[in-house]
């Protein structure tokens, strides 16, 4: 239901033309929010946002959060920054700068603003986990120069920045560590593993998997994670985080793999590639956190998730529309 007008907030999504950021635009728009979104188009797409344009509450910026920003909003949340490997690792320098001068930017905004500000951080600050599953005590094992960091210590930078400007401004801050989400409006050629597996089924193309495929990982929906990002951000002001956002259903990548292939019918292979560097042998986040400070948890099942996705991707790949 849409909120009173007095109770409406002007909001800054950061990468909200990304993945995630197009679907908390929704569901703040929804809530009858007014939402800036502010993004380089990097990773993300103006087609993500594309039913977005004619909504007077809406507002696109193309904007670097490397860059400073001056707006006038009441709250932030920062997603900027690309979150498949494959991207991040494109150009690793600007994925470092984005997380950190992208961070110190977004909190400089929100120090003059003195609003509260959301950090979209990861699973990767725990690296490749020796814990099982991670809870948020966990620091995490990280290689700091292999390449995946760039990722993980830029995310691990910002957390860091987010709570010495708590602990030296007495800003409000949010932080979250996602792990894996999947969803409609993945982009198809993105990278990860779930859109690669469903548009590799869907077009017969054998499905890579990475190693043996013995890896682990748990697969949220976006629909639920957004959800969790809200609860969060409207948690009394000593409710700092890091508060672990994910599903602690966790499969291996042959399973993921064996599953998309059953439920999209298809007649592809499975071909084993050589393991990425550093790549997490295990992941499962510990969401006793969020369940006890937010009543937050995952709804939507892995099969049904990935049935909207697989639907998701028969209507947008052109050479399957025709066929
Ligand atoms: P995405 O790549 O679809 O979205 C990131 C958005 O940030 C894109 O629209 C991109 O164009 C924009 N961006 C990148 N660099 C920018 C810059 N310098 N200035 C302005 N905009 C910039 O990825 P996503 O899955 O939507 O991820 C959103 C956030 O959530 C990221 O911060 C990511 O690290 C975090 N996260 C996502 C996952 C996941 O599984 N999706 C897991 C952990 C963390
Ligand atoms: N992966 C895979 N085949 C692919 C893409 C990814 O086997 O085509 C594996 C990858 O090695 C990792 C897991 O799937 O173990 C998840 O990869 P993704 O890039 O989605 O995210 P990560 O959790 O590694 O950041």
């Amino acid at each position: 239901m849409a909120r009173l007008y007095d109770s409406r907030k002007r909001i800054l999504i950061t990468g909200g033309a990304g993945f995630l950021g197009s679907h908390l635009s929704d569901r703040l728009l929804e809530q009858g929010h007014e939402v800036i979104c502010v993004d380089n188009l990097f990773t993300g797409s103006k087609r993500n946002i594309d039913h977005l344009h004619n909504n007077p509450l809406f507002e696109f910026m193309r904007h670097d959060v490397t860059f400073p920003l001056y707006i006038e909003v009441d709250e932030i949340y920062n997603l900027a920054c690309p979150a498949s490997p494959v991207h991040y690792q494109h150009d690793p320098v600007q994925t470092t700068k984005t997380s950190v001068h992208g961070a110190i930017n977004m909190l400089g905004l929100a120090k003059r603003l003195n609003c509260k500000i959301f950090q979209a951080s990861t699973s990767e600050v725990y690296g490749d986990p020796s814990v099982h599953p991670q809870p948020e005590a966990y620091w995490g094992n990280v290689n700091p120069i292999g390449i995946r960091s760039c990722y993980d210590e830029g995310k691990r930078c910002a957390e860091t920045l987010f709570f010495d400007y708590y602990r030296q401004h007495n800003l409000q801050i949010k932080v979250a560590r996602i792990f894996n989400t999947y969803c409609p409006r993945m982009h198809h050629a993105d990278g990860r593993v779930v859109s690669n597996f469903i548009v590799q089924a869907l077009r017969g193309e054998p499905i890579t998997v990475f190693g043996e495929g013995a890896q682990t990982r748990s697969f949220c929906y976006a629909d639920d994670l957004v959800e969790g990002f809200i609860r969060l951000m409207e948690t009394a002001d000593d409710v700092t985080g890091p508060v672990n956002l994910g599903n602690p259903a966790e499969f291996t990548i042959l399973e993921l793999a064996q599953k998309v292939i059953e439920l999209t019918g298809s007649r592809s292979e499975i071909v084993y590639e050589e393991m990425p560097q550093d790549d997490p042998k295990q992941r499962q986040p510990d969401i006793s956190l969020a369940k006890s400070v937010l009543g937050w948890s995952p709804k939507i099942e892995l099969e049904q998730g990935i049935n909207r996705t697989i639907a998701y991707f028969r209507e947008l790949l052109p050479e399957l529309k025709s066929g």
